[in-house]
């Protein structure tokens, strides 16, 4: 399996010319990436219509939008090296197909994408390593070379391997320099599952082995906290600028950026902290992990107006709250923290979960933190709860997979074989606390966590 890990240095000081040259190759960077977004935006060369006759545009090829422009490219930028082009129209294509779905999802059209970063990302004949050195070309024939000296996470990571380069302008005449190392990790085999839980005040992990099942709780009420006061603080600030006598809009922008900015580096740190904790469970334990996929998590809190037909429709302040969390930062942490060392990692999507009764299989709507199901009356802590139904849904997709394709199941058979075992226990774990739940506090204690 590839893991691709990305180092980011901070290049020494560069001389004058040499920074104006960067600069310079820049800024015609975010110009032919004007010129390229400009050109492609519902030009007829991608429109297609559907079999219903509406009209539709498809941006997905970079070659395509390359070669039909490059001869008029050429002429406006006719000092740049060609591989510019080739360059921008790589990311032309990712700029135009995230704003096309996101057409799609508001059901209008908006505005025009712009380039708006003071970046670029180059192909590897443009720049690449050269000892401690990041080689430029600019022009055809004229290469810069921007020196740097390698931290420790540079000697830790850099290996032969590595994708395209992204330079970044700074002020103090530095550039920053992002370069994607590509290494080969071995798959561990694995022993156990972990199916993860992520609300807004904890995690829940549930980690079956063939022979055991341990329950974890990570508190993470800190985050919530903090998100909470520092929007306060953020709305006082507002508040008061807005009304006292003196105006000052540049003032009070910059407040509201500096407690953003704290509060986003506090929660950054917390997360880790958590991430790293349940890492070391999953490490110990050598397990498979399994967490909900949470695409479109933000369609189920939006806009009253946006909301379709089967969305409840929530209070502005459940909005806020609910549209504040870091679900997915907590996830993509915990996924190159798990993946790194060898661990599989998994997304299941986690439709009906929290409203699948354990003991029946039927469905209720749930609103407290206890669930009672209203076909036969049995009650469980939500949160619990879920995990358990994450993991069992997996499990069942996985087998189901490998019965249709037997050809493949033969391949792994002790993998297999595993899934079916982590299946039995799972759910001889969960018959003994549909017959007794206060079993759940006596024969499995919660071991509890607190992220600090
Ligand atoms: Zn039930």
């Amino acid at each position: 399996m590839k893991t691709l890990k990305t180092v980011r240095i901070r290049s020494l000081k560069l001389t004058k010319r040499k920074y104006e040259k960067v600069a310079h190759a820049i800024d015609c960077f975010k110009e032919s990436m004007k010129f390229l977004i400009d050109k492609c935006v519902e030009n007829p060369i991608f429109r297609k219509v559907s079999k219903k006759g509406n009209v539709y545009y498809t941006y997905s090829s970079f070659p395509k939008i390359r070669k039909s422009f490059y001869y008029e490219w050429k002429a406006l930028f006719p000092d740049l090296h060609t591989h510019y082009c080739h360059s921008s129209a790589r990311i032309t294509k990712d700029v135009l197909k995230s704003w096309n779905s996101w057409c799609f999802k508001k059901k209008k059209r908006l505005s025009n994408p712009i380039y708006k970063k003071n970046s670029m990302k180059l192909e590897e004949c443009q720049c690449y390593l050269d000892r401690n050195y990041i080689v430029l070309v600019v022009e055809p024939r004229s290469t810069y070379y921007i020196p740097f000296t390698p931290n420790e996470f540079y000697d830790q990571l850099k290996t032969e391997k590595y994708g395209e380069i992204t330079l970044r302008l700074n002020d103090e005449r530095t550039v920053d320099i992002f370069i994607p190392f590509i290494t080969e990790v071995e798959l561990k085999e694995p022993t156990s599952l972990t199916s993860i839980d992520v609300n807004e005040r904890s995690i829940e992990l549930i980690t079956i082995s063939a022979h055991n099942v341990k329950i974890t709780r990570v508190d993470s009420s800190e985050i919530s906290t903090t998100h909470y006061s520092y929007s306060l603080k953020r709305k006082t600030i507002a508040k008061n600028i807005d009304n006292g006598e003196k105006y000052q809009p540049r003032v009070r922008k910059k407040l509201l950026n500096k407690y953003g900015r704290i509060e986003r580096n506090k929660n950054k740190n917390d997360i880790h902290a958590m991430a790293n904790i349940i890492c070391d469970i999953v490490n110990e334990e050598n397990s498979i992990v399994v967490m909900e996929d949470l695409t479109d998590i933000r369609d189920s809190s939006a806009r009253q107006k946006n909301v379709t037909q089967w969305q409840k429709k929530k209070s502005k302040h459940m909005r806020r709250r609910l549209n504040r969390r870091n679900f997915k930062q907590f996830q993509t942490y915990l996924d190159y923290k798990a993946t790194s060392p060898g661990h599989l990692v998994e997304y299941e999507n986690p439709r009906d979960t929290s409203r699948t009764c354990l003991k029946c299989g039927k469905k209720t709507t749930c609103t407290t933190q206890i669930f009672k199901c209203s076909h036969c009356g049995y009650s469980i802590d939500r949160q619990v709860q879920v995990p358990i139904n994450i993991a069992e849904k997996y499990l069942k997709k996985k087998l189901t997979q490998w019965e249709e394709h037997k050809d493949v199941a033969s391949s792994v058979p002790a993998e297999r074989q595993l899934m079916k075992m982590v299946l039995g226990e799972l759910r001889e774990f969960r018959d003994l606390i549909v017959r007794d739940v206060s079993q759940l506090d006596e024969r499995y204690p919660f071991i509890s966590f607190v992220a600090t």
